[in-house]
């Protein structure tokens, strides 16, 4: 597994359930030959290692692994999601992901990374 791409690091207030304290949040894109099921194992064994516990839905946790994209493929089961349903919801997602891939269709939506990091700031 190759990392092609990283953003900077981005302190952000809480999303969701915002009592509590802010998070760091990234992106980098990776080359892989695994499968996305591959990739997520890999990403859930390395947040067991690096001792994340069990917390409340969308509470505090040591890493969060996600995975937002996996070029244009589409999975809709319940153990992955791809594209990452809230993802185009998310500015603390859009923003860094602005930084290394602005100009990337959401395959589901068909709109740029920038073009829905701007319409999430001018809401209509
Ligand atoms: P959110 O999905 O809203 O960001 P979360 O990251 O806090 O929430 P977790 O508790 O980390 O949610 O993960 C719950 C489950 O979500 C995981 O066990 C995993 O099977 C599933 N999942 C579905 N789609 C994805 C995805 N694209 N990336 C990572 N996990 C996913
Ligand atoms: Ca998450
Ligand atoms: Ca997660």
């Amino acid at each position: 597994m190759a990392v092609t791409a990283r953003s900077g690091m981005y302190e952000t207030k809480a999303w969701g359930v915002v009592n509590q304290p802010d998070f760091i949040n990234m992106c980098v894109g990776i080359e892989t030959r695994l499968t996305p099921f591959q990739l997520l194992d890999a990403l859930q064994a390395i947040e067991i290692q690096t001792g994340r516990r069990k917390s409340y839905k969308w509470g505090p946790r040591e890493v969060d692994l996600d995975i937002l994209f996996c070029g244009e493929r589409v999975i809709d089961e319940e153990r992955l999601k791809i594209p990452h349903p809230y993802a185009h919801l998310r500015g603390f997602v859009l923003e860094p992901l602005a930084e290394i891939a602005p100009e990337f269709v959401h395959p589901v939506i068909g709109q740029t990374i920038e073009h829905l990091l701007r319409s999430l700031q001018t809401p209509a």
